[in-house]
């Protein structure tokens, strides 16, 4: 932060030194604690499609001469690896987000450009349970970051309004726009989130309650992304939530003017 930067840079050049050797130290040995626990986490949470993906073949197998158990047990395989590859996938983005972080290269988003996207993206899951997704409030706005990180995000948040609705409901993509910077929000008519478990939503891996989940069933890391991709463009994700009414997480990201005026204390000749 500001504060440390600013002792930093005031102490003469050995201590500053040493500060900084001292600052590293920590960091990188927070950073491999946190590594250790993801990969502990990782192992736990892939052996259980793995397990009952082998399990179903053997059923298979024993089933050869009922063609309606093999049907089922067939059935229940693809939906396993369906979750596996699925759990793949967002353990690739979510290590992929943990190595660059903060973004290096931050460029002109196209907000629309991005939703459009992420609705086209949803669009069969929507058509399923017959909900509409819907956009409104402004558009042409720009922001700063990078393109696929803000679309993997918003992408979460609708799969997510998607997942845990009812048939028949609507999701509402709002935007709103400021001077610095911008509001995504993504409201939806669903089961919503019990006030206590709202802290823990964004952590790695955890669901509400993994009975309640959509039948394919969650992997607990789509927030965790979502969360890195904020943390990673210097913006912050809200949640407002009645059990049983609905939710709306909203993204506030920089938007591409204000950004660029921005100052930051590397800047400043102390
Ligand atoms: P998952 O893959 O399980 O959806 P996430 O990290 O995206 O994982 O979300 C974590 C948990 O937060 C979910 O398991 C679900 O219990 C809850 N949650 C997330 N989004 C919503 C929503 N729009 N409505 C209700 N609950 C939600």
């Amino acid at each position: 932060g500001p504060a440390r930067t600013l002792a930093v840079r005031i102490a003469p050049l050995g201590v500053r030194l040493v500060l900084v050797l001292l600052e590293d130290r920590t960091r990188e040995r927070r950073v491999e604690a946190i590594r250790r626990d993801f990969v502990a986490n990782v192992s736990h949470e892939l052996k259980t499609p793995v397990g009952a993906i082998r399990l179903l073949s053997e059923a298979v197998e024993e089933a050869a001469d009922d063609p309606e158990a093999v049907q089922r047990f067939a059935s229940r395989m693809g939906v396993e690896s369906q979750r596996l590859g699925r759990l793949v996938q967002q353990i690739i983005e979510l290590s992929r987000l943990q190595d660059d972080d903060p973004i290096e290269a931050l460029s002109s988003v196209d907000l629309d450009a991005v939703i459009d996207r992420v609705i086209d993206e949803n669009a069969t899951d929507a058509a399923d349970k017959q909900i509409a997704v819907v956009r409104d409030g402004d558009a042409d706005v720009a922001l700063l970051g990078n393109t696929e990180q803000v679309a993997l995000a918003l992408g979460n948040l609708v799969a997510n309004a998607i997942g845990y609705s009812p048939d028949s409901s609507r999701v509402v993509i709002h935007v709103t726009a400021r001077s610095g910077d911008v509001d995504i929000a993504v409201t939806d008519q669903g089961i919503g989130i019990p006030a206590p478990e709202i802290d823990r939503i964004f952590e790695r891996f955890y669901r509400v309650d993994p009975a309640r989940h959509r039948s394919t069933g969650g992997t607990g890391l789509g927030l965790s992304i979502v969360k890195h991709v904020v943390a990673s463009h210097g913006g912050e994700v809200k949640v407002w939530s009645v059990e049983g009414a609905g939710s709306t997480f909203t993204l506030t990201l920089p938007r591409k003017q204000a950004a660029a005026r921005r100052t930051s204390y590397d800047d400043i000749d102390l």
